[in-house]
């Protein structure tokens, strides 16, 4: 058997296991994914394990996203650009790097904003989520806009950020200003994710009818801030999806087999409480 591990810290309330192991044995294949407590200090010891050629690869998540990148033997494109990588696959000789956010949140952007290209986007937070998907709608967007708390890491994260769009950071308390000439506005950030399901990253008078909003966060599958844009006549996309697809794109880079989207969709929402549409 081939051994798949997420690689984090904490890593306990991941649902990439559920989600890989029914893909896994709905495919009958001789893999098994595993969770894998890496705290800061130790991941440049640990990596030697990971090198085992039992493992066909891991997922990386926080905080190991950046650091685990002078640990690779190499990156392939999309993770160079994003600075930060998701998955790993072990060639056996060589651990090589990739990003299936940015792909993953491009995805499922397209499929319920439509054609990106000139379109204008606000994405709140500015960590390695942010970083993702500033890099995937880059070649598209006319313009992206970054917005945090300290106005300071926005501005740097846009200045790393290449492509066809403008990129511009700027202090969170400039949203409702920034959103509302926006077509597109990102939740890069955990807030509003269980338990503290009543808070939302943006005041609710900044949002507006023409705007799609794309949260992050898929635990709850419907947050405040998801409900606050639909009373608004904003569309509406859940974290879910992205979740999904990042996790299908990185199996078939491990197996070489198309994992069932829906399997690993339907899981994922039972998992988290099955809350909404
Ligand atoms: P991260 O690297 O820790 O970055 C979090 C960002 O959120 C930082 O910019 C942080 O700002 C900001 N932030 C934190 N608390 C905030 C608050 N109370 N108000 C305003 N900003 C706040 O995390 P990440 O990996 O980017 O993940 C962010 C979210 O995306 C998480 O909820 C994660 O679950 C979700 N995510 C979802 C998917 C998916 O597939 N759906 C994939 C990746 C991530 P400071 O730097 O100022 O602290």
């Amino acid at each position: 058997m081939r051994r798949l591990h997420l690689i984090g810290y904490p890593v306990a309330h991941s649902l990439s296991p559920v989600m890989q192991n029914t893909a896994i044995q709905a495919l009958g294949l001789d893999y098994q994914y595993s969770l894998m407590s890496i705290p800061p200090g130790e991941l440049s010891s640990r990596i030697t394990e990971l090198r085992d050629t039992l493992i066909a690869g891991f997922n990386v998540t926080i905080p190991h996203k950046i650091a685990v990148i002078p640990l690779l033997d190499a990156l392939d494109t999309t993770a160079l650009a994003v600075g930060a990588v998701n998955t790993v696959v072990n060639t056996g000789e060589r651990l090589i790097g990739y990003n299936t956010d940015s792909t993953a949140s491009v995805r499922a952007l397209r499929e319920s904003y439509g054609d990106l290209n000139g379109c204008h986007a606000v994405i709140v937070g500015a960590g390695g989520a942010s970083r993702a998907v500033a890099n995937g709608l880059a070649p598209y967007a006319r313009s992206i806009k970054i917005l945090t708390r300290e106005a300071p890491k926005a501005d740097l994260l846009a200045s790393q950020i290449r492509g066809r769009a403008t990129v511009r950071g700027d202090s969170i308390g400039k949203a409702v200003e920034a959103i509302h000439s926006a077509d597109i506005l990102v939740n890069a950030t955990p807030v509003g994710m269980m338990p503290n399901i009543d808070a939302s990253p943006i005041p609710a008078e900044a949002l507006h009818p023409d705007l799609l909003v794309f949260d992050l966060v898929y635990n709850p599958e419907r947050t405040r801030l998801i409900t606050e844009a639909e009373t608004v006549g904003a569309r509406t996309l859940g974290g879910l999806s992205m979740l999904v697809y990042q996790g299908a794109e990185a199996f078939h880079l491990w197996t070489g087999q198309k994992a069932s989207e829906t399997l690993m969709m339907d899981v994922a929402r039972r998992s988290i409480g099955g809350r909404g549409a």
